[in-house]
């Protein structure tokens, strides 16, 4: 009875694109459309860089990682950034809805548990302070602390720690942005004790596009003294 009232009050809703849901999608809150759009990132991969390869290729190294290798030995991604989760990702990021991403990451768990041990350590890519500040937000701190939540394991966004003010990443064209990266990184002083006993640690972002910001990001946690690998919720299907 207090369910149905509640439905004809709150009738579901497709947490991706709002469209009214019918009956046999009720327990889903992802219509049929929007689940048909969503594109989880090719199984076929280099291990390395994590960008698709033919299937007989795969795990690499890639022709890229041949010659300039990544300071991550191994990159992983769950979904392509593109349709609903594109749009999932900017809704969260610009208006604050979580429950499309929350949505994605859900049904992203058993994969990850796959990946992740309860020994690993996730990272988030540290934000600007003034940015952190403005925003009130930090999303890769976010997704770390749902990623460890369905994975087992800890987070600590402290670890690793941005140095200085650098202008908006995306303002900038590539090589001015690996500039700025190149020393926009630093360990926090307890370093070895944040890691504790894990052999790996995950940098952990939101949306890969280049590359850079999480190759640097790696770069600065490999005196650690463990093995990086890095991870992102979705990524663009371009390089560049
Ligand atoms: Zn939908
Ligand atoms: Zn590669």
């Amino acid at each position: 009875m207090v369910n149905g009232v509640q439905r004809l009050l709150f009738p579901p809703t497709c947490l991706f694109c709002q469209q009214l849901l019918d009956t046999p999608s009720l327990s889903t809150g992802c219509c049929r459309d929007c689940f048909e759009k969503i594109a989880v990132w090719p199984r076929s991969t280099c291990m390395r860089c994590g960008t698709e390869l033919p299937e007989v290729m795969a795990p690499g190294p890639c022709g890229h990682c041949l010659n300039h290798p990544p300071a991550q030995i191994e990159s992983r991604s769950l979904f392509a950034y593109r349709g609903p989760v594109r749009d999932a990702i900017l809704g969260w990021k610009l208006q604050g809805q979580d429950g499309a991403v929350r949505w994605l990451l859900e049904s992203a768990i058993p994969g990850l548990k796959e990946i992740i041990s309860e020994q690993d350590l996730l990272v988030p890519v540290p934000m600007p302070l003034s940015r952190m500040r403005k925003s009130g937000s930090h999303h890769a701190a976010d997704l770390c602390r749902w990623m460890a939540g369905g994975a087992g394991c800890r987070w600590d966004w402290q670890l690793l720690r941005r140095v200085g003010e650098q202008p908006r990443q995306s303002s900038l064209s590539g090589q001015a942005r690996r500039r700025n990266l190149r020393k926009a990184f630093s360990l926090s002083d307890d370093f070895r004790a944040r890691r504790g006993e894990a052999s790996v640690v995950w940098v952990v972002d939101d949306i890969m596009t280049t590359g850079s910001t999480l190759h640097f990001a790696a770069r600065a946690i490999k005196p650690v003294g463990c093995e990086v690998k890095v991870l992102s919720l979705a990524r663009t299907l371009n390089r560049g």
